[in-house]
């Protein structure tokens, strides 16, 4: 599961729309990492490809955030290497509330993605012909918010769209539906291992060619998801191994001791 990181000297802290936000080293240390092929085209692109991920990350838990505020809890947003947290100060309860509440970040991030594309096309701010570092931070931040968007509604765990896929489940299952929502996780992670691989070989020409075929629009696989992925299938089969242990061993501690 996804943990907070511990607090260091060198966080940098500050308040948006209310909420305390605390940037962790390792944000600045991993993004830097994701873009680090940028270096060849300058140092600027790797520069503006980190102020890209803090603005999308940024954004994406603020709306959790909201949607916390909406119920009632503050929250505090922590970024992380390649994660963020917003971390509710209060339990909310209700099926429909904590599914609009993982929901509210990726729609964020595509609310994001609209307010950019919308004022390009009012004011055309990027240009490739005048700029085409301003078109880099246009091209990117439209992009990384759909395809994070998209990826995070994926029903895998730890992602948003596995906490709504656990909570349609247990509304669907009851008790069983933990189990059932871990299984969906730990197969369709597996799916985006296979997808990546298939896309990583095709690419260096060891396939048919197939990734060419795709349209500008759909994100082929990468090293980085087929790790990612990997990492979050193993995760899923260990949670079920938990949970199987959970159901035949009978726990008498009352549910706030446990
Ligand atoms: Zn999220």
């Amino acid at each position: 599961m996804l943990v907070e990181p511990e607090r260091t000297p060198y966080d940098l802290r500050f308040r948006a729309f209310g909420f305390p936000v605390r940037v962790h080293p390792w944000f600045w240390i991993g993004s830097a990492l994701m873009g680090s092929q940028l270096l060849k085209a300058g140092p600027e692109f790797l520069l503006a490809w980190v102020a890209v991920v803090f603005v999308s990350l940024l954004v994406h838990e603020l709306g959790h955030a909201i949607a916390f505020r909406r119920f009632g809890s503050h929250a505090d947003i922590v970024l992380y290497a390649f994660y963020g947290l917003a971390i509710p100060t209060h339990e909310v309860y209700g099926r429909g509330r904590k599914i609009i509440i993982s929901l509210a970040g990726p729609f964020a991030g595509f609310a994001l993605c609209g307010l950019v594309y919308g004022s390009q096309q009012a004011f055309e701010w990027a240009d490739p012909r005048r700029s085409v570092l301003v078109w880099f931070v246009y091209d990117r931040l439209f992009w990384v918010n759909i395809v994070w968007g998209v990826l995070n509604l994926l029903p895998v765990f730890p992602l948003d769209g596995g906490q709504v896929s656990r909570e349609l489940c247990g509304r669907f299952w009851g008790p069983r539906g933990k189990r059932i929502s871990l299984k969906i996780s730990f197969g369709c992670a597996l799916l985006m291992v296979a997808y990546s691989i298939f896309c990583v070989m095709d690419m260096r020409g060891a396939g048919a060619g197939f990734t060419a075929l795709f349209p500008s629009w759909f994100p082929p696989g990468t090293v980085f998801t087929a790790i990612l992925f990997g990492f979050l299938a193993y995760q899923s089969y260990q949670l079920l191994g938990r949970s199987a242990w959970e159901d035949h061993h009978w726990d008498d501690r009352v549910p706030w001791e446990r």
